[in-house]
């Protein structure tokens, strides 16, 4: 009996270090949205942030679009007393925040064994790196691990270049994901898609096979590796780097009209633009490789969560430049095909046709124009 106590005292202990996490707890936050129909109303949800700690999942844009934000179980009943005073109607759409993150599973990969990495749960960063590095044991010919550099941390930014035997290479791709860290579900696509094209030498698909071959690929699944790590064991919500105690965001340092718009000087806001462009090693890093394989670029692409939307440069104006509408099209047709497969519908535009704000030092804008990348 008292050994069997003992026996069960030990497995608690245990159990509870296994789980035992440091991590801020989002227990009854809850995440509303509201459609603002006038002005006032848009008013109200700007003003949002200087009355209440909110975190903003969708920010307020343009009239008549959703505006989704967490707050804090004291002050809820603030909130909604204000809400109804202003006559904004909302819904509830994740009551109890953190019972919704403990939903989601982070897995451990084992060494060698690649079937063990999946994408029905989430990975830490080691993790995916070590995937990464079995992946080009696995097609030592066809593909090239590199680290683009080092964070604040210490942490390597790792990239992998995916060239397919008997390929007839045309141009360049690069894929960022995980710039801003709490989005997971960002490097989580960035390594199904490496996997895809790897898979798809070998597939039935003749239209994904010819994608596959034609293009010299790079990946950089995890671009924000501290700010990842951070969201793992400290805080799910966090999305900057970590420079300092207060973090840059890194998708408003790149040199593209740095500091202009949707980003501050504000280090403890959420987009912080850092000091200057490219004051970040990720950035830099990121800078790095685009510069270097400019030549061929033909596409650059940046996962980001959540929200059905396409979104074509330039971020920071309202105007159609360039190649937009070429770049429209085509997105309207992938868009098409999206709906045809899942009923999901996507919006296609640039930032403030879509999500109904603009930003500035954006990765994907200053590629572009950079680069006279299409
Ligand atoms: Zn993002």
């Amino acid at each position: 009996m008292i050994v069997n106590m003992r026996k069960s005292i030990t497995l608690l202990i245990f159990y509870i270090t296994l789980n035992y996490c440091l991590c801020i707890k989002y227990h009854n936050y809850t995440l509303y949205r509201g459609i603002p129909v006038t002005d006032h109303h848009l008013y109200f949800f700007h003003n949002l942030s200087i009355m209440f700690d909110v975190k903003f999942w969708r920010p307020p844009g343009l009239m008549y679009r959703p505006i989704e934000f967490t707050i804090k179980p004291e002050d809820k009943g603030l909130f909604l007393k204000m809400a109804d005073e202003n006559g904004i109607y909302l819904t509830t759409i994740i009551p109890d925040v953190q019972r919704a993150f403990d939903m989601q599973t982070v897995k451990t990969y084992i060494r060698r064994k690649m079937e063990t990495f999946d994408w029905r749960n989430y990975f830490r960063l080691d993790d995916i790196y070590s995937w990464m590095r079995d992946l080009n044991r696995a097609y030592p010919r066809e593909t090239q691990l590199a680290s683009l550099g080092q964070t604040h941390e210490n942490r390597d930014i790792m990239a992998i270049r995916i060239v397919l035997k008997g390929s007839s290479l045309r141009s360049t791709v690069i894929v960022e994901g995980g710039i801003h860290a709490r989005e997971w579900i960002s490097p989580a696509f960035v390594t199904y898609f490496i996997h895809e094209i790897l898979r798809a030498r070998h597939s039935t698909d003749s239209e994904m096979k010819k994608i596959a071959m034609t293009y010299e690929w790079f990946f950089v699944p995890v671009l924000n590796p501290d700010g990842y790590e951070y969201t793992h064991v400290t805080d799910r919500m966090w999305r900057k780097n970590r420079r300092g105690q207060f973090g840059v965001d890194l998708n408003r340092n790149f040199a593209h009209n740095f500091g202009t718009v949707g980003a501050t000087f504000h280090k403890n806001s959420e987009v912080y633009c850092g000091q200057s462009a490219f004051s970040e090693p990720e950035t830099l890093a990121m800078a790095k490789l685009v510069q270097v394989n400019s030549k061929n670029l033909e596409y650059y692409l940046s996962f980001h969560s959540y929200g059905q939307y396409m979104i074509i440069p330039y971020a920071d104006t309202k105007k159609h430049i360039e190649n937009f509408h070429e770049v429209k099209k085509m997105g309207l047709q992938a868009a098409d095909r999206i709906f045809g497969k899942y009923q999901t519908y996507y919006t296609v535009g640039t930032s403030y046709d879509t999500v109904g704000y603009m930003t500035s030092g954006v990765s994907g804008c200053w590629v572009k124009r950079m680069f006279r990348v299409p």
